[in-house]
């Protein structure tokens, strides 16, 4: 059997708010399901009363034990009456660890005659009953054998099979997705990761036919670590609209849960009609963990992935890992050093930059420079990253007078070598020949928005400054900047232009801006 479409499931995991106004909230927001942690619930009389003046049908009960990442520490007499009383109300589903059923012939038999026989869907006393959802979980990681794992599961009663690991990074996702791949076709599956680096195998799990994906009522909801809220189920990531032949794109980063990408991407895909959707993919930080990810990739086409982003700290694993496996690689990029964005083309990866040319955008739309203006006069670049080198890069392509200063003088003078730019001490930053600075440094990011990286009194009315940090977009030093009368463009803009200039890398067509600009959200 192999379910239609994959249904979104809500847990309730307190009994504040009354469960009737949290079931109704939940079905208004779109869930199909609903699951009744009666472990963590609490309070096994108002979901008795819960089941029986609202029979949906529609609801799981699960008294998850402590083993399994439950709250449920009664002993196992307590929770077989517990499911039998609950059970015999008709919830519709009833969720069992595959290790207490196995080490229970009491609960086996008690769940027999509130669940059906799989075997005899056609006795109409049979199909009154609810359907049995076996599961596994293991917070531990991804078990070794966990192809082995599955086919435990498959081989018992089960209407339906659940397995939930813990998804370190998106490595870990892409195995666990293996299993819908391989197995929802022909028997309802739910194979999720928890934690942040599960996430991909929540929302894809519509593409992949999987029985249910879960997603919290608000955020603090969770069942589970790594849920995401049903809102952001249905209105970043767009799941109604999640098929089988839906694209893959996303980010690649280290960490990753603070990128708006998803927000930009995912909203001008949906204005544009484009069958596609945008996930975070926490990589860890490593070259080998970014390596491992794009080759897991690589051995699955089945995921349509088409596109991603690379963020902080893998724009330059990306070249190399481009380089190694004979990816393609435009001359700007390889000149940059670093690479922010990945296409897939029909001959394999390609690497591209849209950071240099985006904040050179950002400033020529702000100061109302038309054609191939360039910037007049020196133009000072702070930091030696991988934004420092695009925004290097692209301004010595057209023609700018460019110094660098950085942190770690050695890697200021090895970009600077490279480009053709001059290069200062640190000490010496924002010096009185300097006509525009562009701040390529993590200084005054989140969560040390408090930090500015040049000193106040070095401000002065005819700077020009653009800081490429975007959260937040108003940074201390642009504060500062503009308090001493200088010309400032927040990251945002630059953001903006070089989200736009991937989408057209990935669609072939400009996205709408102002959709853009509204996803990205306020300064
Ligand atoms: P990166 O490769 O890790 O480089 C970080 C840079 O910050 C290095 O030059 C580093 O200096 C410097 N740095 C870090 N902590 C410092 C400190 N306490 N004092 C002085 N310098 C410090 O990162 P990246 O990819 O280039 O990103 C840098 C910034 O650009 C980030 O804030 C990112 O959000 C922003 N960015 C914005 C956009 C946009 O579209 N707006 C696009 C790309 C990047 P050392 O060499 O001494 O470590």
């Amino acid at each position: 059997m192999m379910t239609k479409t994959t249904m979104l499931a809500v847990p309730l995991t307190r009994c504040d708010p009354p469960l009737e106004v949290q079931l109704d909230t939940a079905l208004a927001a779109g869930a199909e399901l609903v699951e009744l942690r009666v472990d963590q619930i609490g309070d096994a009389d108002a979901v008795a009363r819960l089941l029986e003046t609202r029979p949906t049908g529609r609801f799981v009960l699960t008294v998850r034990g402590r083993d399994e990442g439950g709250a449920w520490d009664g002993d196992d007499a307590e929770r077989i009456a517990l499911i039998e009383r609950l059970g015999l109300l008709t919830p519709g589903y009833v969720d069992v660890e595959l290790a207490t059923w196995r080490r229970s012939a009491n609960l086996r038999q008690k769940v027999g005659l509130v669940c059906r026989r799989t075997d005899h869907p056609a006795d109409a006393d049979e199909r009154r009953k609810n359907k049995l959802i076996l599961s596994m979980h293991d917070f531990s990681g991804i078990p070794d054998d966990l192809e082995a794992r599955f086919a435990e599961l498959a081989e018992t009663p089960a209407a339906v099979v659940k397995i939930a690991v813990a998804a370190g990074d998106a490595c870990d996702a892409l195995r666990v997705l293996d299993l819908l791949h391989r197995h929802a076709a022909a028997h309802p599956v739910i194979a999720l990761g928890m934690g942040e680096g599960g996430l991909l195998t929540r929302v894809l799990a519509r593409k992949f036919g999987a029985f249910l994906s879960f997603a919290a009522l608000q955020a603090g909801g969770e069942s589970a670590p790594g849920q995401p809220t049903i809102e952001d189920m249905r209105n970043l990531y767009g799941w109604d609209r999640i098929a089988p032949p839906t694209r893959v794109f996303g980010v690649i980063g280290w960490p990753v849960s603070h990128s708006r990408s998803p927000h930009v991407h995912n909203a001008a895909m949906q204005a544009a009609g484009i069958d596609g959707v945008y996930v975070p993919a926490p990589v860890r930080p490593t070259y080998e963990a970014f390596a491992a990810f794009m080759d897991g990739v690589e051995a699955r086409p089945w995921l349509d992935a088409s596109g991603f982003s690379v963020t902080i700290p893998h724009k330059e694993h990306a070249l190399l890992w481009l380089e190694q496996r004979g990816g393609e690689i435009s001359p700007l990029t390889r000149g940059c050093g670093a690479v922010n964005t990945l296409v897939r083309t029909p001959h394999g990866w390609r690497g591209e930059n849209t950071d240099g040319a985006a904040a050179l955008a950002a400033l020529s739309d702000a100061l109302g420079w038309s054609g191939d203006a360039r910037p007049e006069g020196l133009v000072e670049v702070l930091g030696a990253g991988g934004a420092a080198r695009a925004v290097a890069a692209a301004l010595r392509e057209c023609g700018a007078a460019v110094v660098v200063t950085n942190r770690t003088p050695e890697r200021a003078e090895r970009l600077a070598a490279e480009l053709g730019c001059g290069v200062r001490p640190w000490e010496q930053r924002a010096a009185a020949d300097v006509d525009a600075i562009i701040q390529c440094t993590r200084v005054g990011m989140t969560p040390d928005a408090a930090e500015s990286p040049v000193p106040a009194e070095r401000l002065r009315p005819d700077l020009i400054v653009l800081d490429t940090v975007y959260t937040p977009r108003q940074t201390r030093l642009l504060r500062e900047a503009r308090e001493r009368g200088a010309t400032t463009i927040d990251g945002g803009e630059m953001f903006l232009r070089q989200a736009a200039a991937q989408f057209r890398l990935w669609h072939g067509r400009d996205p709408d801006a102002a959709v853009m600009r509204a996803a990205l959200g306020p300064d």
